[in-house]
């Protein structure tokens, strides 16, 4: 439904007159995105979760969100400092909407977003292994001795974890394709801190089959398509 009244929309929803409507929201039985609503007149649309009784007449709308994330935005939902991603959507509802898997401040590339915990749930699992793939430029020049290291894990201390099997490619003196399993914090500078090697530039391309549309702009965003939403699962 497009912006229209509470009272309107119960009433065509279900075939009641006004009169009725009233008295079910004197009776405190329904609710818009979880709040009791008495207001014949409250504004719901497309994206209101709308329940009887704790019946759903109208589900909130599922949405997937791709982004090119720039440098210098954080990915969280609020943050007294920076610009997050939530700002850089153009949506004018943004209620429920998270990260699907969150880049550093000073990483760019693909982040996920969406009000469907279900599916995104399905990618951040431990237990899902999805590959996410990143490219990466370092300080000093690569030798073929990464490679080994970063398929046989690495042991972090303050996680008490070992790092799964991760791929790295050498592409250029210095620089690399890594795909990971998992996002531990700050992983990739980590691993090749180990090598006191620094990290100068760190961008992500995909996320299991799901690639960064290049037609994005830096701080561009778009809907996925639902073969795209299909991919993740
Ligand atoms: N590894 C990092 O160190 N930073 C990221 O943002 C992602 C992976």
């Amino acid at each position: 439904i497009s912006r229209t009244r509470l009272d309107r929309f119960i009433s065509e929803h279900c075939q009641v007159n006004r009169k009725a409507v009233r008295l079910y929201l004197a009776q405190q039985r329904i609710t818009v995105d979880g709040i009791i609503i008495k207001d014949v007149a409250h504004i719901v649309d497309k994206f209101s979760l709308i329940c009887m009784d704790d019946k759903v007449l109208q589900a909130n709308e599922a949405r997937y969100i791709m982004l090119h994330k720039p440098i210098g935005v954080v990915s969280a939902t609020k943050d007294e400092q920076h610009k997050t991603v939530i700002d850089l959507l153009p949506y004018s509802d943004k209620r429920e909407l998270h990260i699907v898997g969150r880049l550093d401040l000073n990483t760019s590339g693909l982040v996920l977003l969406t009000n469907d915990s279900r599916w995104s749930e399905t990618l951040t699992q431990p237990e899902s292994k999805v590959e996410k793939v990143y490219q990466v430029t370092l300080k000093n020049p690569l030798t073929s001795d990464y490679i080994q290291a970063f398929e046989q894990g690495m042991y972090f201390e303050y996680e008490g974890i070992t790092t799964l099997p991760a791929k790295l490619r050498i592409l250029t003196s210095h620089s690399a394709e890594v795909v990971l399993l998992e996002g531990r914090y700050h992983q990739i500078k980590r691993m090749f801190g180990r090598f006191r090697n620094p990290v100068v530039a760190l961008h992500r391309s995909a996320i299991g089959q799901l690639s960064l549309d290049y037609s994005l702009k830096v701080g561009e965003s778009r809907l996925l398509t639902s073969q795209e939403v299909a991919m993740i699962n």
